[in-house]
């Protein structure tokens, strides 16, 4: 019996999702996993790894697709993070509260109906941030991709998937040995697939040791935050578009830990562990479609999935589950043959 041989290419949470959810709902593929990055040197592992979506900009993507991406990412992880798997998945329940210095237009985001526990902050709660008129108390899912990449790739291996660590210049350098590739290089498809519309957007944070520290605080923009996960507490950020610079910025650094600082007068004696930089691979519509691309005369398909802007961890499940009935589309013939 022929097997279909498919191509994911990245290693970060968008490729492995893809990679693991390909190798289990179709065992009659053989998937192999190829990039130049692995765990823990993608821009997944530094991520602040909170599951919280905004909602893209401009973007075309209908909200009911968003909504089914983040529902389904949420619930995956959810069923993770309250079983046994979740210290070596590191996967954990987040509970907290996103503050706004102006009460915003839209009370209860799209979102709200999926996590656990949404209602508006009381005035007790939200007299701890004097400077902020409105929050969310919540509970979420947070994902540190440093160990949830391991755990997702040895599930991967479990499924008979391979991995192979290169740098693919082109994908006709695939087109001989598979007859299907899905295209997870993030911010690597600007070269890859001559994608003129993903661009960085640059986001620095801190990790630090401050264990006396349960709650999550965001404010509402994004631009501070303070997620406490299993090792350490991630404290941000910064959201720089079109910024390549992948050092840390010092005076950036002292700015976050100001802010996070007002926020939580506490931190103020946390000791700083680590400092990180990396690069949200963004697009104004996420790419999550197929492709059929002509090659010498051969018609390969190509399924997309990359350009989660800030997002990545949150819909890396939803979205990886769209590939797979993609993959299932492009290859209904094939499937069945190699069933025969
Ligand atoms: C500071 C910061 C905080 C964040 N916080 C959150 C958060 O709280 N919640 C959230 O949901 N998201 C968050 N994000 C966003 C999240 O990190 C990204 O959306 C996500 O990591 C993107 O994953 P990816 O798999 O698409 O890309 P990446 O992790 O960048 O992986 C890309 C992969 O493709 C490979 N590749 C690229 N080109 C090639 C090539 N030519 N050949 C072979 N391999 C190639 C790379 O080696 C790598 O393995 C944050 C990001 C930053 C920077």
């Amino acid at each position: 019996m022929k097997r279909v041989r498919i191509a994911v290419v990245g290693a970060g949470v968008a490729g492995f999702s893809s990679a693991v959810c390909i190798a289990e709902a179709l065992p009659s593929c053989s998937v192999t996993l190829v990039a130049d990055r692995f765990s823990p040197d993608t821009t997944s592992d530094g991520a602040a790894g909170i599951v919280l979506a905004a909602e893209f900009p401009g973007t075309n993507i209908p909200l009911e697709r968003q909504k089914r991406w983040f529902k389904n990412s949420f619930d995956h992880l959810l069923a993770i993070a309250v079983s046994a798997h979740s210290p070596d998945a590191g996967v954990i329940l987040s509970s907290g509260w996103q503050i706004f210095k102006e009460v915003p237009a839209n009370k209860k985001p799209f979102w709200s109906e999926f996590v656990i526990g949404f209602r508006i902050m009381t005035d007790g709660e939200l007299r701890r941030f004097p400077h902020h008129k409105f929050g969310h108390a919540f509970t979420t899912v947070r994902c540190d991709c440093s160990s949830y990449l391991p755990w997702l790739q040895n599930r991967f291996r479990k499924a008979g998937g391979q991995v192979e660590k290169r740098k693919v210049n082109d994908l006709q350098e695939l087109f001989n040995n598979f007859d299907l590739i899905v295209n997870c290089s993030g911010l690597g498809s600007k070269s890859l697939v001559g994608d003129t519309h993903v661009y960085p957007v640059r986001g620095q944070v801190l990790k630090v040791e401050a264990p006396w520290l349960n709650h999550f605080i965001r404010d509402g923009d994004g631009g501070t935050y303070i997620y406490p996960g299993i090792r350490s507490v991630t404290l941000g950020g910064t959201r720089q578009e079109g910024d390549w610079r992948l050092h840390v910025d010092r005076a950036e650094a002292e700015g976050i830990l100001e802010r996070c600082s007002r926020l939580e007068p506490s931190l103020r004696k946390a000791k700083v562990l680590g400092e990180w930089v990396g690069l949200r691979p963004s697009r104004k519509n996420p790419r999550v479609e197929k492709e059929v691309v002509q090659v010498q005369g051969h018609r390969v398909p190509v399924v997309h999935n990359y350009g989660h802007g800030g997002s990545g961890v949150t819909l890396a499940w939803g979205t990886a589950l769209d590939v797979m009935e993609l993959v299932r589309e492009h290859l209904g013939e094939k499937l069945l043959q190699a069933r025969l």
